[in-house]
């Protein structure tokens, strides 16, 4: 029998955790956490990512401000924009929505954002920081992960640890902190030769691609605990409007071989703004000296 991870409920206990320690925060502090989200041009999946945050900041108790910027924003007036927040003491976490329009240099951006509130944990200061084991700010989508597998595990110290996968926001940082936790590591990626005999060593497979159902069942090792973060959308069935969101893991046939796996949706996708929040809740504790007790989060 293959448990499922329910992410979902996970991240909604978290959150509820989040908003208690929120209130606590602003007793102590005489103002909320804030959160500044930007958002340039009118990307649909974008926008709705966007209101979403919004309600789940405002939902945990803390401060949203929202910022939509026209598609045709110069990177002046943007980079402008992040520099008064980076001053703005009601600020407490930047997130600038990605993709940015194309005549917009990503890596500029995110390298204006002040580290110590860069909350998406992309800033060049936040990966060396995790590189070199010191305490800074996690991409959302990997400490989800991360938070899921500890659940489930406990300690990971010698586990075969295989991540599918080695982008800045998702791979190479899942990886180091598996590393961290002293599992053995694999990051396997496009290149990668045999890639159904690397992921049949792994005790813990993180799949994050974006190939709808790739890896299949007797890739996996029996009892393999599999988080999906892959999020892909088959092509309409007949009489069907939209297709189905799909990980990258063949969810069906993972079922009776893998010990625990996250579903598609409501596995990992869950867990990312849990876990901003989480972010920008401890980003806003650093900048007052408020302790945040042991494990409150
Ligand atoms: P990316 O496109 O930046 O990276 C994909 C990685 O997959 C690359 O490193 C590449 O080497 C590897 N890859 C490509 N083809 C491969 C193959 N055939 N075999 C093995 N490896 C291969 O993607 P990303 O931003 O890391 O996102 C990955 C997936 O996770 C996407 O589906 C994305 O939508 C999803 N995602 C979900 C969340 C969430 O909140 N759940 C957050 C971020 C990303």
């Amino acid at each position: 029998m293959t448990d499922i991870i329910d992410g979902k409920a996970f991240a909604a206990k978290l959150r509820d955790r989040v908003g208690e320690q929120a209130a606590k925060f602003a007793r102590a502090a005489g103002r909320k956490a804030g959160l500044a989200v930007v958002l340039v041009g009118e990307d649909p999946a974008s926008q709705v990512y966007v209101r979403s945050k919004h309600k789940a900041t405002v939902a945990a108790n803390m401060e949203s401000f929202e910022y939509r910027l026209p598609a045709d924003t110069a990177a002046a007036d943007l980079l402008a924009l992040i520099e008064k927040l980076n001053a703005d003491r009601a600020v407490d976490g930047i997130l600038v929505q990605l993709p940015l329009p194309a005549h917009l240099d990503e890596q500029a951006v995110i390298a204006a954002i002040s580290p110590d509130k860069d909350v998406d944990g992309f800033h060049v200061t936040n990966a060396g920081r995790l590189a070199v084991g010191q305490s800074g700010f996690v991409p959302c989508t990997p400490l989800g992960c991360m938070m899921l597998l500890t659940d489930r595990l406990g300690d990971l110290s010698g586990l075969e640890a295989v991540v599918i996968g080695r982008s800045n926001i998702v791979g190479k940082p899942m990886a180091q902190l598996l590393l961290d936790a002293n599992a053995t590591v694999t990051i396997a990626h496009s290149r990668t030769k045999d890639l159904p005999a690397v992921v049949r060593r792994a005790d813990i497979v993180v799949a994050a691609v974006g190939r709808a159902e790739m890896v299949k069942a007797d890739w996996l090792k029996p009892g393999a605990t599999v988080i999906d973060v892959g999020i892909n959308r088959l092509p309409p069935a007949e009489g069907e409007e939209k297709g189905r969101l799909v990980g990258d893991v063949d969810y069906a046939g993972a079922q009776d071989v893998a010990g625990a796996v996250t579903p598609v949706p409501g596995g990992v996708g869950p867990m990312t703004i849990a876990v901003l929040l989480r972010n920008t809740l401890v980003a806003a504790h650093r900048a007052e000296g408020i302790d945040l007790p042991e494990g409150a989060l």
